[in-house]
């Protein structure tokens, strides 16, 4: 049997009851599952039974119109069943959601899509350009190590910690720069966690290395060691002690403080003082100051 041409009758005086009252309203959606009885059915006249062994069938009123299908089944909780799934599946955002769940249950969100999907989420934000800029080389270097590997990485959740460390152990450069990958990294898998891709952040889960004692300063060793070199010069009034002068001292003890970031100082820096009166103080009397000896040794 097939629903088209079936009359409204078949339903009784059950089915229709609200869905004729709202025909004119689109915005409503129900589904209903009635019985169509057997013509031998003692309960013939009710639509509503569920207990007999008749086929069930289901009332849908959608978008301002009604279609009548088979539940392809006698049992009024399959049925049912079937009526509430197919009422999410007219939910979009429901729909959405089941998509992404099923995908995240079978461990099939792609790393690729995934970073994709949160590096366009990174420019819906407005986060700084040059933050944004910085994932890009990031995740991309993963993504191609991932892709690299003898048994390539496609799924994000193949990513364990396991995986994601001997990644990490691969990364070189200078302890800031591989501190920020890594919380770069975090920040990814967080986001990952909110979309409901997977449960846990692998990178969270690893140490990070520490980021003080790193270079604050954007010259090379080089230029650097050029930048001291040329304060023993720069103050000629007395060419004779020209590198001992207290200017000469002091351009030297500024640059070599400089060159450090703050974290790294309290354990040298005179206690309780803060980067700022280091400072002054190194340019008041030219780094002599002995408690600065071991900061100024660091360069
Ligand atoms: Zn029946």
């Amino acid at each position: 049997m097939s629903s088209a041409g079936i009359s409204t009758q078949h339903l009784g005086n059950f089915a229709l009851d609200s869905g004729a009252e709202r025909a004119s309203d689109t915005t409503l959606t129900t589904v209903k599952v009635y019985t169509r009885h057997n013509r031998n059915c003692p309960k013939l006249d009710r639509s509503d039974w569920a207990r007999c062994n008749c086929m069930k069938w289901l009332y849908i009123y959608r978008d301002g119109k009604y279609k009548l299908v088979s539940a392809k089944t006698r049992s009024w909780e399959k049925a049912r069943q079937k009526a509430s799934e197919l009422r999410d599946s007219f939910d979009p955002v429901k729909q959405l959601q089941r998509q992404l769940e099923a995908k995240a249950q079978k461990r099939q969100v792609e790393l690729a899509a995934a970073v994709e999907n949160f590096l366009q989420e990174t420019a819906r934000l407005n986060l700084a350009e040059a933050t944004r800029a910085k994932y890009t080389p990031t995740l991309n270097r993963l993504s191609e190590w991932c892709a690299a590997q003898h048994e390539p990485i496609t799924f994000l959740a193949q990513l364990d910690v396991a995986t994601l460390r001997r990644w990490i152990q691969t990364r070189v450069g200078e302890p800031t720069t591989r501190h920020n990958q890594h919380q770069r990294v975090i920040t990814f898998f967080f986001f990952c966690i909110e979309q409901g891709w997977v449960t846990e952040n692998p990178a969270k889960k690893i140490k990070k290395v520490t980021a003080e004692q790193d270079e604050t300063l954007p010259f090379t060793r080089e230029q650097f060691d050029a930048l001291i070199e040329a304060t023993h010069f720069y103050d000629s009034r007395d060419p004779k002690k020209a590198s001992d002068t207290v200017n000469s001292r002091r351009a030297r003890a500024y640059l070599k403080l400089l060159r450090w970031e703050w974290p790294a100082w309290p354990q040298q820096a005179p206690e309780g003082h803060s980067r700022q009166q280091v400072l002054r103080a190194a340019l008041r009397d030219g780094g002599s100051t002995p408690s600065l000896a071991p900061i100024l040794s660091m360069a």
